[in-house]
């Protein structure tokens, strides 16, 4: 058979553009981890400024009672001064009643007072570790971020390098529209663009072909043209294979010699027996690329 240039050239396209898809892939995943430390660094950021919120809330709280506690220590120590200049069994007992309330008073406010400064402490240190979480997971983003940002780089370098290799491989051996083409069905099937036939069953979807068309497909081959399959959209190729094997991969011949059983059944997985329906509904249909 003659030699199909077309296909060879495809072949070689294949193995590159392969390549090429396996990095952008990468580039499509490489930062998934950055990105997770970001939505971390964003969650301690949140939560720090939180903390400032209600440290200074607790501060301010601080100072008032601070402020009321003083107040009510002066109110105190003043009944008790007035204490020492009373005339009256009355005056004493009514000013024992205001001293014994601003005793009661003083009391409740220094606890409260104390208790919030307690608070307040407490969460000012919580703020300097929390800040300090800031600072180390903002690191961690800024290392983790230069690290994917030199990957990328080095990636695209080399995607631009199997691509200029695409379109010398490509010369003007293949047009620019099956070019397209062909790189887009090399990348919708997993990289498997141009698969073999062999005997009647198509190798990158598993389904048998009419023997009329395997046999134009050769004869297509020959003159340096290509075709698809019209059922996985691939474009297919004739391989020769042993004549044994051949058999086996051929449907219309067993059918007409009448054996039910085929051997192919079990090599081509779910192949169809049935060789000439072109059902679309089946699987994957043909599609336009
Ligand atoms: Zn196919």
């Amino acid at each position: 058979m003659a030699e199909n240039e077309k296909l060879e050239c495809l072949k070689k396209l294949q193995d590159v553009l392969r390549e090429k898809y396996k990095l952008e892939q990468q580039v499509e995943t490489l930062p998934r981890e950055l990105r997770r430390e970001e939505a971390v660094l964003r969650n301690v950021e949140k939560e720090f400024s939180d903390l400032q919120a209600l440290a200074a809330e607790t501060a301010d709280e601080v100072k008032s009672l601070s402020i009321r506690y003083e107040d009510a220590f002066q109110t105190r120590t003043g009944y008790e001064k007035q204490m020492e200049f009373l005339n009256t069994q009355r005056e004493y007992e009514a000013l024992s009643k205001q001293l014994e309330d601003a005793r009661a008073n003083e009391e409740t406010l220094l606890k409260q007072r104390n208790s919030k400064t307690k608070e307040s402490e407490k969460l000012k240190k919580e703020l300097v570790e929390k800040e300090e979480a800031v600072a180390a997971q903002r690191a961690k983003v800024e290392e983790e971020k230069s690290k994917v940002d030199s990957e990328l780089e080095g990636i695209q370098d080399k995607i631009n390098a199997l691509d200029a290799e695409c379109l010398t491989v490509k010369g003007t051996v293949i047009s620019d529209e099956l070019y397209e083409k062909f790189s887009n069905i090399v990348k919708k099937k997993n990289g498997e663009g141009v698969v073999p036939v062999h005997g009647q069953v198509c190798m990158g979807c598993d389904r048998v072909l009419p023997m009329q068309f395997v046999i134009d497909l050769r004869l297509h081959q020959e003159h340096n043209e290509i075709d698809y399959c019209p059922y996985c959209s691939r474009i297919i190729w004739y391989e020769q294979l042993d004549p044994e094997t051949e058999k086996s991969y051929i449907f219309e011949q067993l059918e007409s010699k009448g054996t039910s059983e085929s051997k192919a059944s079990s090599s081509s997985g779910e192949a169809q027996q049935d060789s000439d329906s072109y059902d679309e509904s089946m699987g994957e249909g043909f599609e336009d690329f």
